[in-house]
């Protein structure tokens, strides 16, 4: 049924792997992602689990996406193009063109990528590879973003490496992915959303550093983020009140760009490296 239980070895960092007493996942001593073993294949170009979104969906997106660029913002020089490798239904594009002179997406999804090109996005209907950035013909400074993408992939680092050797001095890749640290899995378990069959595993923060660093390159930041959903007050106040201290502790420590729910839920990580001079 599943690649890692035939394989029985950690998709980040090869290590050996037990399946849990469920049997339907297994932590990685090593990275301690937490891998799934009841994933199927799956055929992404007619759907991959994603729609085309309702316009309050799109405009959370575009929301959450603008609350990505404040982790990057502060770190661009002269950076001229984005590359969404993964774009979906699109707003990190549109939320990068205030920033960027040229704006790309790449994506397999083909009702996604009609909804983008409707939208006027420059987007390609293909896998990225070395081949496909070269038509590009990209010119400056480019910033790379790969959200929520690894955790569908059964080589994780081998696909950063394809994007990082495409790579000149500066520039950017920012990574996000879903953790199991966070509360909404503490709290859901195998119910929550974000653990189902496409995904190959949920993160955990060791992993996602383990796997971004990479020669050449320097981490300039890492940390914890969230997405705007309905229930996420109650999570909030749920946690501050059965963790007062611990609360406390992250809302003083919270960094500048992140918002209450960033700091307390922490259900997704990213990690901001860059090629160095
Ligand atoms: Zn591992």
């Amino acid at each position: 049924m599943s690649k890692a239980t035939t394989s029985h070895r950690c998709l980040n960092c090869g290590t050996p792997l037990k399946a849990d007493n469920e049997q339907v996942s297994a932590k990685c001593p090593n990275c301690h992602a937490l891998i799934n073993i009841m994933n199927a294949p799956l055929d992404y170009t007619k759907g991959g689990g994603q729609d085309v979104p309702s316009s309050e969906k799109s405009l959370q997106r575009l929301e959450n996406s603008r609350n990505r660029f404040r982790i990057i913002e502060s770190h661009l020089r002269s950076h001229q193009n984005f590359i969404d490798i993964g774009c979906g239904s699109g707003e990190m594009l549109t939320a990068a063109q205030d920033l960027f002179s040229r704006t790309i997406g790449f994506d397999r999804n083909e009702a996604l990528v009609a909804h983008c090109l409707s939208k006027g996005l420059e987007v390609h209907d293909q896998f990225f590879s070395k081949e496909t950035f070269k038509k590009l013909e990209i010119v400056g400074k480019t910033v790379f973003s790969v959200c929520h993408v690894i955790e569908h992939l059964e080589n994780p680092s081998e696909f950063l490496r394809t994007i990082t050797s495409c790579m000149e001095s500066g520039d950017l890749l920012y990574v996000e992915v879903p953790l199991y640290e966070g509360i909404s899995f503490a709290e859901e378990r195998f119910s929550w959303s974000l653990w189902y069959e496409e995904h190959l595993q949920l993160f955990s923060m060791r992993a996602l550093s383990l796997i971004t660093a990479i020669d050449g390159f320097s981490t300039l930041d890492k940390g914890h983020r969230t997405f705007i959903s309905e229930n996420r007050p109650r999570k909030i106040l749920k946690k501050l009140f059965r963790h007062p201290l611990w609360g406390t502790y992250r809302l003083i420590t919270k960094k500048r760009y992140q918002n209450l729910a960033d700091a307390i839920l922490r259900d997704y990580g990213f990690v901001l490296i860059k090629r160095n001079d």
